[in-house]
């Protein structure tokens, strides 16, 4: 590989960890401003200006389920996704648990192998003091979910199964139709972890036909502490959180209508501009990935190669230590992230990286870079030149 030119040399500092979070979009800020300085009302008081406060975030939950393809009855705000997570899994499986007495006792949980600490953590909580059985459904080597082993795990048994729309860590996206016709098929509730897809590609409840989805504001232009959770009214529901009964009493707790309202301001946003920037995305995805595996033969791309999201790359470096070149590639201006970044700071190779096949020692050498506006060529020389001489070092 040639040495990049001056221009190259001398380029800022490169975000590349969009997947993480994003930075708020100014028209949301915008937006939010009239409901915390002028319209301020709590939404459950009985004067005009509550009302006037209930009929902004019933206004804005009908934009939200309308991007979403729910319904505005659906839409529960929470503060973001980890919280989406906890009252999806927790709520529902105690709800169905707790069914009928003549029917078959429902205590299984059915994950997948790659499920973010959000959902993967609630259902093991749920496992150690409540009685509740969590299942890992395995995942192939680009991270896709084995259908068949699903089929075999989900049962009359099964309460709720659980399979996130598209992996944090490395990209996959997963064919959740399927996944729900399954649940469904033996009467399991289907819930989704949205949060990596949402905002990124397109999304419709009613279309996957799940039954719960979860997802959070700021990884497409909302503050960060804003989430939706979205929720059938069908579904057997056991509250968490005690209070006023607010949100269908499933999150007690005066509605946050700034949020609300930048939450559907992101949606609108980020979903009117799509397939135009998706296609730059994927392109520059492309592009880079091409340009490492030029400038470090030894690299292994990872996750699956077709149904992946858009701006996301994700590769190991057998023999390097993803998180000393995190450290690297942070002193020459590139920020990314080793496996996810909810789980930086821990030494462990990723659960996704191993239930993908990836040895222990190989997982440790992971790295993503995640983008939401698409690289010039000048980008994809700098990263890739500064990706060669950071391995260069780690291994010489
Ligand atoms: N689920 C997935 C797949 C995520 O990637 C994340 C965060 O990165 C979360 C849940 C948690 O979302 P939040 O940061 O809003 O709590």
């Amino acid at each position: 590989m040639r040495d990049p030119d001056d221009s190259v040399r001398a380029a800022g500092n490169l975000y590349l960890d969009s997947a993480a979070s994003e930075a708020a979009d100014p028209d949301v800020i915008k937006a939010m401003l009239p409901y915390m300085l002028q319209e301020y009302a709590n939404p459950s008081s009985v004067h005009a200006q509550g009302k006037a406060a209930a009929a902004s975030l019933r206004k804005a939950k009908s934009e939200i389920a309308g991007h979403l393809g729910a319904r505005v009855g659906e839409v529960i705000i929470t503060s973001g996704g980890t919280e989406s997570d906890n009252l999806a899994i927790k709520g529902i499986a105690m709800g169905m648990a707790g069914g009928d007495a003549s029917q078959v006792s429902r205590t299984d949980i059915v994950i997948s192998a790659i499920e973010h600490p959000a959902v993967r953590e609630s259902a093991y909580w749920l496992e150690r003091h409540f009685g509740f059985r969590v299942r890992e459904a395995p995942v192939d080597a680009g991270a896709r979910i084995d259908l068949s082993r699903l089929r075999e795990m989900v049962g009359a048994r099964t309460a709720l199964v659980s399979v996130m729309l598209a992996n944090n860590e490395v990209g996959t996206i997963q064919p959740i139709r399927e996944v729900a016709r399954i649940a469904h098929s033996c009467g399991a509730v289907m819930h989704t972890d949205a949060v990596q897809a949402a905002g990124l590609i397109p999304i419709s409840m009613a279309d996957l036909g799940v039954d719960a989805m979860s997802i959070s504001g700021h990884k497409f232009g909302t503050p960060k502490g804003m989430g939706v959770l979205l929720l059938r009214s069908s579904v057997p529901y056991e509250a968490l959180i005690s209070g006023g009964g607010q949100e269908r009493g499933i999150r007690s707790g005066t509605e946050n209508v700034a949020a609300a309202v930048a939450m559907a301001v992101a949606l609108r946003k980020s979903l009117g501009a799509l397939e135009s920037r998706n296609a730059l995305l994927l392109d520059s995805a492309h592009a880079l990935c091409e340009a490492v595996k030029r400038a470090i033969p030894g690299v292994i791309l990872t996750g699956d190669q077709k149904h992946r999201l858009p701006g996301h790359v994700s590769m190991v470096f057998p023999g390097v230590s993803g998180e000393a070149l995190l450290v690297e590639l942070d002193v020459l201006g590139i920020s990314c992230s080793s496996a996810s970044a909810c789980a930086a700071g821990k030494t462990e190779a990723s659960p996704t990286l191993l239930a993908m096949g990836i040895d222990r020692v190989t997982a440790k050498s992971s790295l993503r870079m995640t983008f939401r506006t698409a690289l010039s060529t000048t980008d994809i020389a700098l990263i890739a030149w500064r990706l060669k001489d950071s391995v260069h070092a780690l291994t010489v």
